[in-house]
């Protein structure tokens, strides 16, 4: 689930592996380390509790040598995040350095101790370490081992092998966590994320599921799942060196919007198999905490509000446990009543937010029995001081609106709920499933909606002289009717407000009129009935409507009535999806006001006072 570098070259890997790391950090771990041969057959390992910087700092003052090496930043899931557990690990001559969760590793386990291994680490990362090393015993060669090996394991993975015997090679193995060569001149790299290897080199061969490879400085030999010799395709890729760097965008918001399928497939990996959500890719400890939970009570500012509000549907529909959302600001004031056995769950992008944070700590005192963060940033405060941290992995966030941290908090929040639901006995197999083959559509969903760009452009020039808009929505579509409301003000100035279509007539009926214009988040659901009527009572005072909905939905474009009618997707995703379009219609109308879209007057992007 986290990160993993590793290199053969002639020169000194140390600093490339490090940094490597370091542009693997928004992932969020808990601890690193690295392994490195040098000519002589010298392992030397070094591995370091916390962030980066710690092991950075270790290996500055003690600089290691040697062109061959392994590197990892760890996100425990067996066994507490501490020096002994993080990786490499080794057993006799055999470095390994792990993602993912070995499922069967108990049993391995019993196995190798019975063959005399001892363990030295709570991980099930160890088994690995130990089977290389015994297979090794009767094999031929490092790649053969670790084929043998590969094939007893169950779960999902990507891990590479180094023997202290063999300084110039590293074999990899990739099934449900991925893994990619990046090939030098005289020097070969691997990564879980070709963003760790920008700064060496360019070109890239993606393994694929099932595949092993052995990597020496002038050779790469891949072998399917089979056995096979395969050739897997060279990349050139234009990917950016760093966050910084708005590339082909005109904004980083823009920039940020178009991110999204990459940063959900980012959030998603190692957290799903085919069919399920992996309880144990939550935190260590967290099936334990997920079965004991009878309330959840999550508290957020701002956009990461707005997405708690769109999850409280879910923890009460799907996972059947009860669920409030307050804005952290007011939580924290207010005396309120803890109920037993009660989750707290922040929401933030940056992990600093004051008010989210003192939120957090006064629930610690009030008795809460457990926190746990959904956050964008490694090392924050939030996921600091929180019992559970599921790390949202959208990369970092320039544009102060916020849209890709948005829309991976709901797919996390998605999959938290799954799990949720699944240890309290309320989500069947059956409905798991449903919800994890959503998922997997998602990021192809998305870029489906991301093709609406041009019609939503064209539909912004309608909002060039308006002073006021009016957002819908009903059930979990209600509040992406306010983060759309939200995103239209923060960028574009314009008075934007949302509300739940059913409070029309309770007041902001009053306001329709020629000038102000409505836009409705409709999608095919059992409350698109009534939302029609709530249409019509718009329609009935000269109301201009925009309405965003299917092709099922049934709606005729007629005078006063825009239709965007966007592709069916599952109801489990449709939220997120639906947020596209408004992140979409803030953005071309902010360029048609003029306004500075990253940087939206008044505002700061980490709200780190009260
Ligand atoms: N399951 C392994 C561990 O707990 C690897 C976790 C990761 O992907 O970082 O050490």
């Amino acid at each position: 689930m986290c990160g993993i570098v590793g290199a053969v070259a002639q020169r000194d890997v140390a600093e490339i592996l490090v940094e490597g790391l370091r542009r693997l950090e928004y992932r969020g771990y808990d601890s690193a380390g690295v392994a490195i041969l040098d000519t002589e057959c010298n392992l030397q390992r070094v591995r370091r509790l916390g962030k980066v910087k710690e092991l950075a700092d270790a290996v500055d003052s003690n600089p290691i040598i040697g062109g061959t090496g392994i590197a990892h930043t760890r996100w425990a899931t067996h066994g507490e995040p501490s020096e002994a557990n993080a990786h490499p690990h080794v057993s006799g001559d055999i470095s390994i350095v792990h993602n993912g969760i070995i499922e069967n590793h108990e049993v391995l386990r019993a196995v190798l101790q019975e063959r005399g291994y001892v363990f030295e680490s709570q991980t099930d990362t160890e088994v690995i370490a130990h089977l290389v090393e015994w297979e090794l015993r009767s094999a031929k060669s490092l790649l053969e081992a670790v084929q043998k090996t590969a094939a007893q394991l169950e779960g999902a993975y990507g891990t590479v092998a180094m023997d202290r015997r063999d300084p110039e090679r590293l074999v990899v193995a990739r099934s449900g966590s991925p893994l990619v060569i990046g090939l030098g001149i005289g020097e070969n790299f691997l990564a879980s994320d070709q963003l760790a290897l920008l700064n060496v080199t360019r070109r890239f061969m993606f393994l694929e599921e099932g595949d092993v490879a052995e990597i020496t400085r002038r050779d790469v030999n891949i072998f399917d799942v089979h056995g096979n010799a395969v050739e897997r395709e060279i990349t050139e890729s234009n990917a950016e060196h760093d966050a910084g760097d708005k590339g082909q965008y005109r904004h980083f918001m823009q920039k940020e919007i178009f991110e999204q399928p990459t940063a959900l497939i980012n959030t998603m990996e190692g957290r799903i198999s085919n069919d399920t959500v992996i309880v144990e890719s939550i935190g260590a400890g967290a099936a334990d905490i997920l079965r004991n939970v009878e309330h959840v009570q999550i508290v957020a500012c701002g956009t990461s509000y707005n997405a708690g509000m769109t999850a409280r549907y879910w923890f009460e529909a799907l996972a059947g446990v009860s669920c409030d959302v307050e804005i952290a600001s007011e939580f924290r004031y207010r005396k309120f009543v803890t109920r037993p056995n009660s989750l707290l769950i922040t929401l933030s992008q940056s992990g600093e937010t004051a008010d989210t944070l003192a939120a957090l700590r006064l629930a610690k005192e009030k008795g809460y029995m457990s926190a746990m963060t959904i956050c964008n940033v490694a090392g924050s405060s939030l996921v600091r001081e929180s019992d559970l941290a599921f790390m949202t992995r959208a990369g970092t966030e320039i544009g102060v609106a916020s849209t890709k941290a948005f829309t991976t908090q709901l797919a996390t929040l998605l999959m938290f709920v799954t799990a949720l639901g699944k240890q309290k006995g309320v989500i069947d197999p059956q409905k798991e499933k449903e919800i994890v083959t959503s998922l997997h559509q998602l990021p192809t969903q998305i870029e489906k909606a991301l093709a609406f760009d041009k019609p939503i452009e064209q539909l912004a020039e309608d909002f060039a002289d308006k002073h006021h808009a009016l957002f819908l929505g009903r059930g979990e579509f209600y509040p992406i009717a306010m983060e759309g409301s939200l995103k239209l003000k923060e960028i574009s100035y314009i008075h934007a407000e949302a509300y739940a279509a059913g409070e029309l007539k309770h007041g902001p009926l009053a306001l329709i009129d020629a000038d102000m214009p409505v836009i409705v988040v409709a999608p095919t659901n059992d409350l698109l009935e009534k939302l029609k009527s709530n249409i019509e009572e718009v329609r009935a005072r000269g109301g201009l409507l925009y309405v965003f909905a299917d092709s099922d939905a049934g709606f005729e474009e007629c005078e006063g009535m825009k239709i965007i009618t966007m592709p069916k997707v599952d109801e489990f995703i449709a939220p997120i999806f639906y947020t596209i379009p408004m992140q979409l219609l803030s953005y071309h109308v902010a360029l048609i006001k003029g306004t500075d879209v990253d940087q939206p007057r008044n505002l700061a992007k980490a709200v780190t006072v009260e």
